[in-house]
């Protein structure tokens, strides 16, 4: 006898009729453009940001190719932009049902010197960019979430553990695994769900800007267990499912999708 529930638990994976806002795409190699598809293969209608003019080529080749109904400038350094976004996401739908926030950035000198040596601005601006926006999303995201909602961040073994070049952004994905677990708390009430996603290493923008980014690259590749690179399809496959109604019982979790790497000593 087939089991009665099984089409209703196919059904938890789908997000036909959800809306959700992606942050953080550079281009089609960013972490965010592999969870875009993702989300939009999965059923779900989006709304994304790009950094500037001068990237908006770059962003809308990955969007025009999904529904993407809303794209807006997104530099969360800009007073009142990231408010932009909501108010027309709040003016065209009226709700949201899930963020993905994919946006990091320190200043090369800081981030290239020793945690020890960065400097308070450079340490402050990482830290507003890559730490304090994701907080400010959720807040304007809470709203929107009137029927719950998930919200993502993404975050990198570095925090927890010394990575050779990571420096600085090591404390800073602290601090957002932190703010992850708190908000979590502070919003589970509201059926509003937290999560970070920790992948392993992917040539990306962002990735480019490490010291010998190559080398951790082959060497996890190396020696993860599962013994191969992670890509933003894997990243994508994780965050569909955190943002379905199959993990609706799951928050404040930071998830690794490294491969195993997390394991190793
Ligand atoms: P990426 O360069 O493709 O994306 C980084 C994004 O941050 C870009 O879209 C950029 O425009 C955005 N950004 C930077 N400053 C901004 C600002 N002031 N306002 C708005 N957006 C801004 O690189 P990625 O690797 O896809 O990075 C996405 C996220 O994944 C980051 O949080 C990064 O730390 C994290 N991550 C990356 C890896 C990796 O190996 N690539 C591993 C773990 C975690």
């Amino acid at each position: 006898m087939p089991a009665p529930l099984a089409p209703a638990l196919a059904g938890m994976f789908d997000l036909t009729g959800k809306r959700g806002l992606v942050l953080g795409i550079a281009n089609e190699h960013s972490i965010a453009a592999g969870c875009a598809r993702a989300f939009a293969a999965c059923g779900a209608t989006l709304a994304a940001t790009y950094l500037n003019e001068k990237s908006k080529p770059y962003v809308t080749a990955v969007t025009d190719t999904l529904p993407c109904e809303i794209l807006l400038p997104g530099d969360v350094r800009e007073p009142g932009m990231l408010e932009a976004v909501f108010a027309e996401i709040t003016r065209s739908w009226g709700r949201l049902d899930f963020l993905l926030h994919a946006i990091a950035f320190a200043p090369r000198d800081d981030l290239h010197g020793r945690v020890v040596d960065c400097s308070a601005a450079g340490f402050a601006s990482a830290m507003d960019i890559s730490c304090h926006s994701f907080l400010r999303a959720a807040k304007l995201a809470e709203p929107l979430m009137q029927s719950g909602g998930t919200l993502l961040a993404v975050t990198f073994y570095g925090s927890e553990r010394v990575v050779a070049h990571y420096n600085l952004m090591g404390p800073v994905k602290a601090a957002l695994e932190s703010s992850v677990r708190y908000a979590a708390a502070e919003l589970g009430a509201k059926g509003i769900r937290v999560h970070a996603i920790s992948p392993g290493p992917i040539m990306t923008r962002a990735a480019s800007g490490i010291e010998r980014f190559d080398e951790l690259l082959a060497r996890t590749s190396a020696t993860a267990p599962e013994n191969q690179p992670v890509t933003i399809e894997d990243v994508g496959g994780l965050a569909a499912f955190l943002v379905s109604d199959a993990a609706k019982m799951i928050t404040g979790t930071v998830i690794p999708v490294d491969g195993g790497q997390h394991l190793l000593a």
